[in-house]
C-alpha cells in the first residue's frame, strides 16, 4: 500500500552536482556552510542533509533550536549552528547540551551562553553576528567591543566565528560599505587581542557576486537546492534540480462546459473537461504569495501585472501540474488542502496518477516571483509557478 498522497522526491546526483559547482569555486581553504533551515527551503532537511554528509559536507546551518534538535535526533553527525539567537535559557541549555554551534547577537546571548555552559561543563563553540545593516539582530560595534570587557567566565566558550548578513547583496555600494564596517570591526577586536578564526559574510548572491567576500566560510542555501538567486547575476554554475514535489490525483470526474469551480464558483469551464482533485493546498504553499510591500513602484506594477495576467486566465501565470507528461492549469480557488486542475476531456489519467508540482522558483527580498521554465516533452516551453515558501529568499 502507498502510504503517501504527496512527497518530494530527491535526486541525489542533482545535489550532489550543486555541491561540486558550489565547491569548485571555492579556495581549498573555504569552509562551506549549508544552510538548511525551514526543512532545507521546504524540500526536506533531514534527507539533504544526510546527502550532504555523506559528500563531505561537514558544517551546517538552520535557524532555530527545533530544526537542529530534530537532525540531532535523527541521528545526524554534522556539525550544526544556529542561525539565529536563543531567547531562554532553557533553550541554551538544550542547545548546548548537544552541542550545537551558537550564533551570539547580543551581550545578553554572551552572558547566557557563557554562564550556561560553565555551568554544565560543555565546551560550546560559538560565532558571533555583526549588525551591520540588515537591521535583524547582532553586535553594534560598540557593544561587541565591551564584550572583551566583561568579566565572565568564558573557559567553555569557544568563540570560533564571526559573522554578517547582507541585506542587498545586488547593490555593490550597500554591500561594500555593510563589508568595510564588518572588517572594521574584526580588526579593532584583533587589535584588542580576540583573534577569530573563521569570519563569514556570503550567501548565494554574495558567493557568487562578490568571490573577495568568500571570507573563511561561505554560507550556502539556494544555490544547493539547484535554484539561482533572482536577479542579475552571472549565470556560470551548472545547477540541477534535485527535488521534485509530487502527488497523486486522488479524485476524477467529468463536468459540463459551464460548470463552475470552486469557492465563490470563480472559474467557469469552458468546454467539457475533467477535474482531478489533488490532495495539495495553500498549507501546502501552492498559489501562496509572500505578502510582503512591494519594493518600489516598478515593483508594483510587475505585481499588478502578475494579478491581472491570472485574471485573464494567461497560460503562462496559471499554476500548472505535470501529469503523464502534460501540463494542466489549476483552476479556480485554491482550498486549504486540496486544489482543482482542469484536464481536456480526451486526455487520459487515471485517480492515483502522479502529478508533479511547480515549485521550481526563488523569492526575491524584492518579493517578486521567478517563474522558473521547464521543456515539457512537445518541446514548448511551459512556466510552471505555483508553490512557494514563506520563509525569505536569503
Ligand atoms: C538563509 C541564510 C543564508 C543562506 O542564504 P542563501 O541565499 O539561501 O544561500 C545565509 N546566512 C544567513 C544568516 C541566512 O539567514
Amino acid at each position: 500500500m502507498t502510504r503517501y498522497n504527496k512527497w518530494i522526491e530527491i535526486d541525489l546526483d542533482a545535489l550532489k552536482n550543486n555541491l561540486q559547482q558550489v565547491r569548485a569555486c571555492l579556495e581549498d581553504r573555504v569552509r562551506l556552510i549549508a544552510v538548511i533551515k525551514n526543512n532545507a527551503y521546504g524540500h526536506g532537511a533531514l534527507e539533504s542533509a544526510h546527502i550532504l554528509y555523506q559528500n563531505g559536507v561537514d558544517f551546517f546551518a538552520v535557524s532555530y533550536l527545533e530544526e537542529a534538535l530534530e537532525l540531532k535526533q535523527s541521528g545526524f553527525k554534522g556539525r550544526i549552528m544556529l542561525l539565529a539567537p536563543l531567547w531562554n535559557e532553557g533553550e541554551y541549555t538544550e542547545a548546548i547540551k548537544n552541542n550545537i554551534t551558537l550564533t551570539i547577537a547580543s551581550l545578553k546571548d554572551w552572558e547566557k551562553a557563557c554562564h550556561l555552559s560553565a555551568r554544565l561543563h560543555m565546551l560550546t563553540a560559538v560565532h558571533l553576528k555583526i549588525e551591520t545593516g540588515l537591521g535583524r539582530f547582532g553586535f553594534s560595534r560598540e557593544e561587541v567591543l565591551k564584550l572583551l570587557k566583561e568579566p565572565y567566565d568564558r573557559e567553555y566558550i569557544y568563540i570560533e566565528g564571526i559573522y554578517t548578513h547582507m541585506a542587498q547583496a545586488h547593490n555593490e555600494n550597500y554591500t561594500q560599505k555593510q563589508f568595510s564596517l564588518f572588517e572594521h570591526i574584526c580588526i579593532e577586536l584583533e587589535e584588542a587581542g580576540l583573534r577569530i578564526p573563521v569570519k563569514h559574510c556570503a550567501n548565494s548572491t554574495v558567493f557568487i557576486k562578490y568571490p573577495h567576500l568568500h571570507l573563511d566560510a561561505v554560507r550556502i542555501g539556494t544555490l544547493l537546492t539547484g535554484q539561482y538567486p533572482a536577479g542579475k547575476l552571472p549565470h556560470f554554475l551548472e545547477l540541477q534540480d534535485p527535488y521534485k514535489y509530487k502527488c497523486r490525483i486522488i479524485s476524477l470526474k467529468n463536468l459540463k462546459k459551464g460548470s463552475k469551480l470552486g469557492y465563490n464558483s470563480t472559474y467557469k469551464i469552458k468546454s467539457d473537461a475533467r477535474i482531478a482533485v489533488i490532495p495539495v493546498g495553500y498549507c501546502d504553499g501552492l498559489a501562496l504569495e509572500v505578502g510582503n510591500p512591494p519594493s518600489g513602484f516598478a515593483d508594483m506594477l510587475k505585481l499588478l501585472g502578475k494579478i491581472v495576467f491570472r485574471y485573464l486566465n494567461i497560460p503562462r501565470f496559471n499554476f500548472n501540474v505535470k501529469i503523464r507528461g502534460q501540463y494542466f492549469p489549476v483552476q479556480g480557488k485554491v482550498f486549504m488542502q486540496m486544489a482543482l486542475v482542469e484536464i481536456p476531456k480526451k486526455v487520459f489519467v487515471q485517480v492515483g496518477d502522479e502529478v508533479e508540482l511547480p515549485i521550481k522558483k526563488t523569492l526575491t527580498a524584492k518579493n517578486e516571483l521567478r517563474l522558473y521554465t521547464s521543456e515539457n516533452e512537445a518541446g514548448k516551453k511551459s512556466h510552471g509557478a505555483g508553490v512557494t515558501y514563506l520563509t525569505e529568499g536569503e
